[in-house]
């Protein structure tokens, strides 16, 4: 199905954020990952989980993103833009959902491969009714060391206010709050359904009164759309205790209409920064981080902790594939190997189907030991097509960021 949304409603940025490109002629091709999926085989020979799985290129797989619903009550144009995801979208009925139960199963035996971070994402998260119960259960599972898992969550913040201290109490260590701009018109437009950012921030106040540690936020950097937000948001959230991260604008999925004048590289924006913010590069705090570290320094020009710090994603401009240890499953289990994969591994079926613990684990490891995803790394030698959505790349509300 081929969409051209030209007619079919207004572009959603307005004002200083006007789309002066040809977006009538903009043709937003629809393809439905959710139908396409690879069978996850159960080999003749199952083998117990032994912790230590690498794919092709040796990256273990240690972070595990698990999208619990693909509903958003937001409609940002570069994930869910209003023109394809309208009152017509038919989402995923209620029983092709993974339960809960389902999702801890899953997690357990991912986490028996050596999963130890576990991120909910949606869609948004806090729309899946009672998500503090699925913490719940996640939070009693153990890493092969015998660890609790650092359990997290990105959110729009728009239902954080009402939800962070149950969350913490369930046992959510961290959380994440996705928010591109503090100016209140500028973020209205941008989430295109006219929510205030005053709730959003207060939810973040919400998260740390609740006792949620290295909250952070993640702003998504569009060239001539938010770029003018990038000083106000980083004096904004200095010395508060929360992370500020920018994100170079992607080519995710096959809906945003993604344009590489569009992306502000991460150097630029550091020397932006730079120019009023004095500000000393960090150590990475582990492998596979995706965030370069950015200190705030004090008088002597070293980091001072009290100011905290900012990262840069440089998706684009610096892939970071060479350690990425990512596995992402959708809402209703099918395993993706990389943000800008095609498709999917069904575990649903084998869950649903009466495997086995052994035999569910032992179809996981072949997928993640072939596994050969780096579309970064590629994407400047991609056909334009691909990189401009021509491609049937899974969209980011369906497996989550
Ligand atoms: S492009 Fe794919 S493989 Fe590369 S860092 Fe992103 S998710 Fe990982």
């Amino acid at each position: 199905m081929r969409v051209n949304p030209a007619g079919r409603g207004k572009p959603s940025m307005a004002g200083p954020m006007r789309q002066n490109h040809a977006m009538a002629e903009r043709v937003i091709p629809l393809v439905d990952q959710r139908i396409a999926a690879l069978a996850a085989k159960v080999p003749a020979q199952a083998a117990a989980p032994t912790g230590l799985l690498t794919d092709t290129r040796g990256r273990p797989l240690r972070d595990l993103r698990i999208s619990v619903t693909d509903r958003c009550n937001f409609r940002c144009n570069y994930c869910m833009p209003k023109e394809v995801f309208d009152k017509d979208h038919a989402y995923l009925p209620h029983n092709a959902l993974l339960s809960f139960e389902e999702i801890t199963r899953l997690a357990r035996l991912f986490m028996a491969h050596g999963v130890r971070k576990i991120r909910l994402t949606g869609g948004e998260p806090l729309l899946r009714k009672n998500l503090e119960e699925l913490v719940a259960q996640l939070a009693q599972l153990r890493t092969v060391d015998g660890l609790l898992p650092d359990l997290t969550l990105t959110t729009n913040g728009s239902l954080l206010a009402r939800k962070a201290r149950a969350l913490k109490d369930a046992g959510l260590n961290r959380v994440t709050v996705s928010l591109d701009g503090l100016d209140d018109a500028v973020f209205r437009r941008m989430n295109d359904v006219n929510f205030p950012v005053a709730d959003v921030l207060a939810g973040i106040e919400a998260a740390h009164a609740a006792g949620l540690s290295h909250i952070k936020v993640n702003m998504v950097v569009k060239r001539g759309t938010n770029d003018h937000e990038i000083l106000p948001m980083a004096r904004h959230f200095r010395g508060t205790g929360t992370t500020l991260r920018f994100i170079e604008y992607m080519d995710v999925g096959a809906t945003n209409g993604w344009r590489m004048d569009e992306v502000l590289p991460s150097a630029e924006l550091i020397g932006r920064l730079r120019a009023e913010l004095p500000l000393v590069q960090l150590s990475p705090t582990s492998p596979g981080e995706t965030a370069e570290r950015w200190g705030y320094t004090n008088a002597q020009g070293q980091h001072d902790p009290a100011l905290g710090e900012v990262g840069v994603i440089s998706s684009v401009t610096q892939a970071f594939c060479h350690d990425c240890n990512r596995a992402r499953l959708s809402t209703e289990g099918k395993l993706f190997l990389c943000l800008f994969a095609t498709q999917g591994y069904d575990l649903r079926t084998l869950l649903r189907g009466g495997a086995t613990d052994e035999a569910i684990a032992s179809a996981i490891a072949p997928i993640w030991q072939q596994r050969t995803d780096r579309y970064s790394e590629l994407r400047s030698s991609l056909p334009a097509d691909t990189t401009q959505g021509g491609a049937r790349r899974v969209e980011m509300s369906y497996i989550g960021g």
